[in-house]
């Protein structure tokens, strides 16, 4: 349920507000927007056909949220979150950020080698796994803990910010500790302890979509990480599966628009994973960047063929410098900067 407050509601009567919710097993979340402030309330809201909290001074009206999710809704915040990175990095504003570097963290050299490259040609994100999500357990998993140090070196040395997946609910505050944002992969999108852990943390998450998750579900999934008290949550498009075998997966450049018309949460495009092929990724960014995304995640590595994970995806050095120059025209016919 959403109390939309009147302009001069005052601090007392919201306080009375939230005494009263909160007296009834309710849990509110208050949010202050330009021209209205909003309260969310999440728990048993039979307790309020009891109490109409209409009657209350301050109340302009109250709003039944039909969908099951709430704080990511858009009625609940109206204006498009922003998420502050650096003091010169913000996601979901004006500028698209880009995202970029080896699916996995392979050695110290290699990581310095594609981080220096990545950020000449204008990425202000730098991207590495070290706990990997394989498929098989034959294959290479990453270098934990020693990946995430390299990871923090490189950023610190390119003047990059870094995102990196955290698998285990465990490994959060060990992961939280080295970079500046969690990336939460589509093989955890409902790993409900691991979307709780995050969202006691007030590290910027980055929520990949289930390669067979609906909308609806990725939603919800992303109020688990807002309902702990993380707000800082941004959703990655990074294609489903479909019947479609020409590529790894399908990028639906739907849910670019949907997410934007359901929900205030910033939308991450990741053109690799949901093509599946290096040559694809550059025609899949621009679509993501057309359509409204407020960022791209893309995989790059300057020798594919050696690549420990994803080398058929990746795009070598001088090919994402030319997807880079060919970003910044779509970046402005649709008014936004890169
Ligand atoms: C990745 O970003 O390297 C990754 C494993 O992505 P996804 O979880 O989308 O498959
Ligand atoms: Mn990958």
């Amino acid at each position: 349920m959403i109390v939309v407050l009147k302009a001069d509601a005052t601090e007392e009567q919201i306080r009375q507000i939230q005494d009263k919710a909160e007296s009834l097993g309710l849990k509110t979340h208050i949010s202050r927007g330009q021209s209205k402030t909003v309260m969310g309330l999440i728990g048993p809201e039979d307790a309020l056909r009891v109490v109409p909290l209409e009657v209350f001074p301050g109340v302009e009206r109250v709003i039944p949220v039909l969908p099951p999710y709430k704080l990511v809704s858009r009625e609940f915040q109206p204006e498009d979150t922003v998420i502050r990175i650096t003091d010169d990095l913000a996601i979901g504003g004006k500028a698209v950020v880009v995202m970029a570097g080896p699916c996995s963290i392979e050695s110290k050299e290699g990581l310095m080698t594609i981080a220096r490259q990545v950020k000449e040609s204008g990425a202000t994100i730098l991207r590495g796994g070290a706990f990997k999500p394989r498929t098989s357990p034959y294959d290479f998993q990453g270098l934990g803990e020693e990946g995430l140090r390299y990871l923090a070196e490189a950023g610190r040395t390119y003047g990059l910010a870094t995102v990196t997946e955290v698998m285990d609910p465990r490994d959060v505050a060990l992961v939280a500790g080295y970079v500046d944002i969690l990336q939460i992969g589509a093989r955890n999108m409902q790993n409900f302890s691991l979307l709780r852990e995050v969202g006691k943390t007030r590290k910027p998450v980055m929520l990949k979509r289930g390669m067979s998750a609906t909308i609806k579900e990725w939603l919800m999934s992303a109020e688990y990480i807002l309902s702990n008290g993380n707000f800082q949550v941004m959703l990655c498009e990074r294609g489903i599966r479909t019947y479609e075998t020409a590529t790894r997966n399908t990028l639906d450049i739907n849910a670019v628009a949907v997410i934007k018309k359901l929900s205030h949460l910033p939308v991450i495009v990741d053109p690799s994973h949901a093509t599946g092929y290096w040559d694809l990724v550059e025609a899949a960014a621009r679509a993501g960047v057309a359509a409204g995304c407020d960022g791209l995640m893309v995989e790059v590595h300057d020798r594919p063929e050696e690549a420990m994970s994803d080398g058929p995806q990746s795009l070598k050095p001088a090919n994402f410098a030319r997807l880079m120059r060919s970003l910044s025209a779509i970046a402005s016919a649709v008014s936004r900067a890169l």
